[in-house]
């Protein structure tokens, strides 16, 4: 099998603690699939809410089980957490993600920046920065290209490890976003004390949109992030009264199945082409 940089990250190297209930069944499924090269990513646009143009991409990574089907990353994604191989598939991901980033830019395509999703774990290593750094310069992605996202949990629980990681990935010059925004035990005290760039509002929040509760909860997240200038995205857009309510309270940019859902790669590269004309 082809070698994937990052793979070689050892659970102890990255400070993974494994869990005592790890399922031993479930580690040596991930184990076999991160070998037989069985996850892939899809890419959902995220749109400009004045416009419409396509502004970016969200990386979401998907299991092709053979004799399962695809399986969802609520599925695996706990149980790579537990059994502590989120640091080996984080790295195949990041390099997934690179490596596309990558062949659209040789083949000329206008490419997008493209978001990358980080367990909080994958936040507590040290070196995380650094393995992003060598998949960047592996494949030659310029930094404009990849955003990182991190959940507002995962920042919350380990502020200082956030602060300290996402002032290393804004060094690189990469772009980071906060999200699932409002979905958790929500801190305003966050916005602020991270060098953030986008927050991403929950779907949690858009759902009961247009009703004009959610508008004003919206509508006062929006106004915080303006004057903290950051970017908002309303994720998980739905309908086109969602959209136009989102776009109504002040957020400047839509995801969602309203636009699309997320896309294989070779499907994706017609939304870059499509924002070329
Ligand atoms: P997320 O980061 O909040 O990603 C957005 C999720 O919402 C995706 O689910 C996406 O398919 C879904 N979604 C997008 N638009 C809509 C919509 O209009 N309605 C509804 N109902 N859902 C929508 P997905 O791909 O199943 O991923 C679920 C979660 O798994 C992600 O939530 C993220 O927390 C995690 N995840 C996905 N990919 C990765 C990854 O590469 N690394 C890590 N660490 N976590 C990932
Ligand atoms: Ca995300
Ligand atoms: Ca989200
Ligand atoms: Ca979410």
């Amino acid at each position: 099998a082809k070698r994937v940089p990052g793979l070689s990250v050892r659970l102890a190297d990255a400070g993974y603690v494994r869990g005592s209930g790890a399922s031993l069944q479930a580690e040596q499924a991930l184990r076999a699939g991160l070998h037989n090269e069985e996850f892939l990513l899809v890419f959902q646009p995220k749109v400009a809410a004045d416009d419409g143009r396509l502004t970016g991409f969200e990386a979401l990574v998907r299991w092709q089980r053979p004799g399962v089907g695809i399986v969802s990353p609520a599925d695996f994604i706990p149980a790579a957490e537990r059994t502590g191989l989120i640091g080996a598939l984080g790295a195949l991901i990041l390099d997934k993600a690179c490596a596309q980033i990558a062949a659209w830019l040789a083949a000329d395509e206008p490419v997008v920046p493209v978001a990358v999703n980080v367990s909080p774990l994958q936040l507590l290593d040290p070196d995380f920065a650094g393995l992003v750094a060598r998949s960047m310069a592996l494949h030659r992605v310029p930094p404009q290209f990849l955003t990182i996202e991190i959940t507002e949990t995962a920042a919350a629980t380990h502020l200082d490890q956030a602060r300290e990681r996402i002032g290393e990935f804004r060094a690189l010059g990469l772009h980071v976003a906060l999200d699932d925004f409002g979905a958790g035990v929500s801190s305003l005290n966050i916005l602020r004390s991270l060098p953030l760039q986008t927050v991403k509002i929950d779907r949690l929040l858009i759902d009961p949109m247009p009703a004009a509760d959610a508008q004003a909860v919206v509508r006062a997240v929006c106004q915080l992030a303006r004057a903290l200038q950051l970017k908002v995205v309303a994720e998980g857009v739905e309908t086109a009264p969602q959209a136009e309510a989102a776009r109504d309270v002040g957020c400047d940019e839509f995801q969602g199945y309203f636009f699309s859902r997320p896309l294989p790669a070779a499907d994706a590269v017609a939304w870059l082409r499509r924002s070329r004309l």
